[in-house]
């Protein structure tokens, strides 16, 4: 059986996966970097998710077996009024040292004066998955709005202040089961278990 290593050590995102595989009746297994000598050092140096996630599949694959495929995901908030910012850099916009509290002060401090209508922004995810002679990516989206204050107190990142176009609470509010309906990792995942069926 062919295994996908996964450029994660989160125990929930390898099973996640490993899910949603089996349901696919796809006969994969899903192995964490730690059966390869663990995660490299990757420096996330890319201007988009795809490189970014790319990179990280590569820097997976360099001491992996020759027959295995190493899958690595990107992903993030884009908000138009702010160019598309936090973007690449949604795990660390406030700094170093931040947080996801952090994070969203911040942003809801650049985004204070921004009025309803032009508060759009999405979530991005790009899966990259590459071995031997493969390279491909994966990406999925969910539109929505940027809100003026966190509402609920589930969920990580940004999900408090995101309010998908599909659904009437935030992302931080709805259960995981609605999230994994629209959240642009879903999407991202059911266009790679597409790929790897056809
Ligand atoms: P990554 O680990 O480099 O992909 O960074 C992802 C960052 O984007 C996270 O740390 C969050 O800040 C943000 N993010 C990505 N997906 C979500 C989501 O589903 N909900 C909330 N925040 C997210």
């Amino acid at each position: 059986m062919k295994t996908i290593y996964l450029a994660s050590g989160n125990a929930h995102k390898l099973h996640e996966l490993q899910t949603a595989l089996d349901l696919a009746g796809l006969p994969l297994r899903v192995a964490g970097p730690d059966e390869i000598g663990g995660m490299p050092e990757v420096e996330e140096t890319g201007s988009t998710f795809e490189t970014n996630a790319l990179l990280k599949a590569h820097g997976l694959k360099v001491d992996g077996p020759k027959e295995g495929w190493f899958l690595a995901d990107d992903s993030g908030i884009e908000i138009d009024a702010l160019d598309g910012r936090p973007g690449v850099i949604s795990a660390r916009y406030a700094g170093l040292e931040c947080d996801d509290e952090k994070n969203n002060d911040k942003v809801l401090e650049e985004m204070k004066d921004v009025l309803e209508p032009h508060r759009t922004c999405r979530f991005r995810c790009v899966l990259a998955l590459v071995g031997e002679g493969l390279e491909e990516t994966f990406s999925g989206a969910c539109e929505g709005k940027l809100l003026f204050e966190r509402q609920g107190t589930g969920g990580f990142g940004y999900d408090p202040l995101f309010l998908p176009d599909e659904s009437e609470s935030t992302f931080a509010k709805i259960s995981l089961d609605e999230k994994a309906k629209i959240s642009h990792r879903a999407r991202a995942l059911t266009k790679l278990i597409n790929w790897i069926r056809n």
